[in-house]
């Protein structure tokens, strides 16, 4: 076992994210309530193992769109920002239902670019973070979409979640996708594609190979993992792509398992 992997097993403080792939049905667009229900019974029990666990959500956009019927994402901004409205708070709903069922508490936290760049903001965002861990909560946290427009918005969950976990002093970023983890070439199209189990350095090579293409719902592809992990793995984040659809995913990986792909920190 990596060193890197070996290290997985005594991490404590840990950002899991998950992206609208993972939380809706690749044909509907509605909930995945049976992955949801899996994924928060796997994070409430690692909470209960003694991690501190920040889970970063997308899937506001896609709530709000289910919610209201509307099958096509809408260009206009101000529809977008509606929509994250509507579906933050349809997903808050969900996501307070399966917690308290497992008997954990969660806190809401809605970022924007700003708690990023402005050291007084991103030090507020951080108190604020740590606060709700110390009280044995598990912040959830995502965009703050219904406000955050060109300028001050990040854009895609796979930098917020770097940028929260390198906020946070995490030892650990586990970004959940809808593929195994990094691969050579595209596996959808080139059957000798292979995964790669460990990137020590982000070279152009594995730039290359990212670059391109998400799912229709998400805004997340290759790339913003890759840049994302690039963020991380330069503050200190050990940062791991694996597949978000497999039950006990998350355990086997933390427990040292050779689980998809793994950025060690720098
Ligand atoms: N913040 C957006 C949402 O919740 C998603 C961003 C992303 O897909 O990375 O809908």
């Amino acid at each position: 076992m990596s060193k890197a992997r070996e290290n997985l097993k005594t991490a404590r403080r840990i950002v899991i994210k998950v992206g609208t792939s993972t939380l809706a049905h690749a044909e509907s667009g509605k909930l995945n309530l049976y992955r949801i229900e899996h994924l928060i019974r796997e994070i409430a029990d690692l909470h209960n193992a003694g991690k501190e666990i920040i889970f970063v959500s997308s899937g506001a956009i896609a709530a709000g769109m289910n919610k209201l019927g509307i099958k096509i994402k809408p260009q206009t901004i101000p529809e977008n920002q509606a929509l994250a409205a509507i579906g933050q708070g349809v997903l808050m709903h969900i996501y307070e239902k399966f917690f308290a069922e497992y008997g954990q508490t969660i806190g809401q936290v809605l970022l924007t670019g700003n708690n990023a760049t402005d050291e007084h903001a991103r030090e507020n965002s951080r108190n604020s973070l740590r606060a709700i861990l110390d009280m044995g909560a598990i912040p959830v946290v995502n965009e703050n979409d219904a406000v955050a427009v060109d300028e001050i918005k990040i854009g895609d969950n796979d930098n917020l979640s770097a940028i929260v976990a390198a906020m946070v002093g995490a030892e650990v970023l586990i970004i959940l996708s809808d593929i195994d983890g990094l691969y050579t070439a595209n596996p959808l199209v080139d059957k000798s594609a292979r995964l790669i189990d460990e990137v020590p350095t982000i070279d152009a090579e594995i730039e290359r190979i990212a670059g391109g293409a998400g799912t229709k719902l998400g805004t997340g592809g290759m790339f913003t993992k890759i840049q994302a992990a690039k963020f991380a793995t330069s503050n200190g984040v050990t940062m791991l792509i694996i597949n978000g659809a497999l039950n006990g995913n998350l355990r086997r990986t933390l427990s040292g398992e050779n689980i998809g792909t793994i950025f060690p920190k720098r």
